[in-house]
């Protein structure tokens, strides 16, 4: 084999490589607007409560955390099917529980048996925090310890509700032994929206003003993390 044909064999191997390299890089990781459309992904949005079980209570305006769970999950709802072609579901859209009884653990594992029986892609639950310290104040995103993909998904819908520039203290991502993180198989977060022992939290999570920033945060933490898997 002469020079010649050796250089140009090399110049053809490189210009397959670093043409493979770009085209991977600028066409198959961008995320395209089908993307996130988010066709064929079902989302499972789960209101924490329910029924006989009411959650937290508001300290001074009475809040009860399942109604305003369930009315925060709806709205995110409404947001997600606006903007994109997935399917979501919700554990509950009125105030029940799932299982008739009252055995917390069974109940909890009912909402994670639904993610599995709907073949969801990812579970995202939302209740509002309460704690004896009152000063206590700020938004948690909980995920199941030692899962990569969970803390990944909780990481960039923190940052996405904080994006929306909400005055509390960012809290941050917290390992959690919940039962409906530990036992579902996709992605899971329990998102704390503020504490109803609090004050100011507890004006802020009614208010029409941070319902509708945090709906859009929790909206864009959920698309940003689908679209990019
Ligand atoms: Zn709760």
């Amino acid at each position: 084999m002469n020079k010649k044909i050796i250089a140009s064999s090399v110049l053809i191997i490189l210009t397959i490589v670093i043409g493979y390299q770009f085209f991977e890089l600028d066409i198959f990781n961008r995320v395209t607007a089908e993307d996130l459309r988010l066709k064929g992904k079902t989302i499972m949005l789960d209101p924490g409560h329910g029924g006989t079980e009411q959650g937290a209570k508001g300290i001074k305006h009475g809040t009860i955390e399942k109604d305003l769970n369930l009315k925060v999950a709806k709205n995110i709802k409404k947001e997600l099917e606006e903007r994109t072609d997935a399917k979501v579901i919700m554990t509950r859209d009125t105030d029940t529980s799932i299982l008739s009884g009252t055995d917390l653990k069974k109940e909890l594992q009912a909402r994670v048996d639904l993610v599995k029986k709907n073949s969801a892609d990812i579970y995202v639950s939302i209740h509002h925090d309460a704690f004896q310290d009152t000063k206590a104040e700020g938004i948690t995103t909980h995920y199941a310890p030692s899962r990569s993909q969970d803390k990944k998904l909780a990481k960039i819908v923190q940052e996405a509700i904080f994006a929306q520039k909400i005055d509390t203290r960012n809290r941050g991502v917290r390992a959690s032994d919940y039962l409906v993180l530990k036992e579902n198989t996709v992605p899971a977060i329990l998102i704390e929206l503020g504490f109803t022992s609090n004050e100011n939290d507890e004006e802020r999570m009614n208010s029409e003003e941070f319902q509708d920033k945090s709906k859009k945060g929790i909206a864009d933490g959920i698309i940003n993390f689908l679209s990019r898997r």
